[in-house]
């Protein structure tokens, strides 16, 4: 690694003190695998561009260290410096968004920082920051969602889905400030939140219907599952709230997993010990091995959205859905399919032994006191669930 950022440094050296001018760029390493390259007096934004260009190239030139042909490519932010600007800081700020976009839309590339992505800069910059007060200021909530069971078409549970209702944006949805949350470690008393509020939900319900055998689900992110205080949380959510451990079921990503999957295994087996289910969310798009999932204390899997909404177009996604659902049947654990959204959807899913689904066809996410409409509804006969047995 070494040897190929020295490498590297050396290439920028070489090739920037070859401008058109013949004056030397100052190039420095800003630390890790970031580099800077400081141009003064450029005349306009596409000679950066070019000299972009050409380094993209240049850097992507395979090295030769050791013995061994390495190969590797840049993402180049370019940021035009102006007045607007007070600091170098600012400068630099900038240029590395721009360098992220460039990485996000496949890297190997060079991206100029423009007014929209200053604007997104500090939409994300005033997020994090309200984020940071959004608890106390009672800001976050939870709506649910039902998990349907296939056999007898009776609600088994809801998941619990994160909302945020900020004073001045409105409601933002959890896809556009959890991964936030989780790069800032927001998400861990976001999380632990999350954990006790769905715990008293839960126990409140089950007071209200006695005759219910409702569970909550819980999503917890990739951050919670390796931070060491996660079953002491969970432990204490468990106490707090009364709620029998059995009635839960904790969701996590087969791609957190599958990430750590060594912390994952003991830490599952802690949760497990604690007497909770765990149940792993988006199954299918994570690359499991066969061999990981033998070893997982799970309970159930979740299989992908995408492989429920794309069955009736594509027969490889019933055929993959019946695969696993083969899986689990051996494998003595359950199988919700999530993103239900038509009645073909469910005779396929029952058809294919699916045992739960969770869909808008059933119900979207929804706040607690419709929850409990719904299922006096659904136990009345009245809903519109309407499950047929397959023929
Ligand atoms: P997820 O865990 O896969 O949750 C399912 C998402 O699919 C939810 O989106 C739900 O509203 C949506 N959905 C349900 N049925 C349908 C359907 O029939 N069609 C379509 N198109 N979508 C459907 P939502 O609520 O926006 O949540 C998005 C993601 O945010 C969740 O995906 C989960 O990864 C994350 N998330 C939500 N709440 C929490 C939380 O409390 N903690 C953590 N760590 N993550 C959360
Ligand atoms: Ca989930
Ligand atoms: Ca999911």
């Amino acid at each position: 690694g070494d040897m190929l950022l020295m490498e590297i440094a050396n290439r920028l050296r070489v090739h920037t003190r070859s401008t058109p001018t013949g004056e030397p760029w100052c190039a420095a390493r800003l630390g890790g695998d970031e580099f800077v390259l400081l141009m003064e007096r450029v005349k306009s934004l596409d000679e950066a561009r070019d000299l972009a260009a050409e380094l993209l190239e240049k850097l992507s030139a395979p090295y030769h260290l050791a013995g061994n042909e390495i190969r590797t490519s840049a993402s180049i932010g370019i940021v035009l410096g102006d007045d607007k600007y007070k600091c170098a800081d600012e400068v630099i700020r900038d240029a590395d968004a721009a360098m992220y976009r460039a990485k996000a839309d496949g890297k190997a590339r060079a991206v100029t920082f423009d007014r929209q992505m200053h604007l997104a800069v500090q939409a994300r910059h005033k997020l994090e920051t309200d984020l940071h007060r959004a608890i106390e200021r009672d800001e976050l909530t939870l709506e649910y969602q039902p998990i349907i069971s296939l056999e007898t078409g009776s609600v088994e549970g809801f998941e619990a889905l994160l909302r945020w209702d900020h004073s001045d944006m409105g409601r933002i949805m959890p896809m556009d400030f959890i991964h936030i949350a989780e790069e800032t470690g927001q998400i861990l008393p976001i999380g632990n939140w999350v954990m006790h509020r769905a715990c008293e939900q839960l126990v409140s319900w089950r007071q209200t219907l006695p005759d219910s055998q409702l569970s909550m689900n819980i999503n917890l992110s990739r951050n919670q599952l390796i931070h060491p205080n996660l079953t002491r949380e969970v432990s204490e959510a468990i106490h707090n709230s009364g709620v029998d451990p059995k009635w839960l079921n904790l969701e996590i990503t087969e791609s957190a997993i599958m990430r750590d999957m060594d912390t994952a295994l003991g830490v599952l087996k802690e949760l497990a010990s604690l007497g909770v289910k765990i149940v792993m969310d988006d199954f299918g798009v994570g690359h499991s091995s066969l061999y990981c999932l033998k070893e997982l204390p799970l309970n159930m899997l979740k299989i992908d959205r995408t492989f429920v909404s794309n069955m009736e177009s594509n027969i490889v996604y019933p055929a993959i859905i019946q695969a696993v659902a083969a899986l689990t049947h051996n494998m003595g654990i359950g199988l919700v399919a999530e993103g239900v959204e038509t009645a073909d959807q469910v005779a396929q899913l029952q058809a294919l032994e699916c045992n739960f689904a969770q869909g808008y066809l059933f119900a979207r996410p929804m706040p607690p006191d419709r929850c409990i409409q719904f299922i006096k509804r659904s136990a009345d006969g009245t809903s519109m669930i309407g499950l047929k047995r397959p023929a």
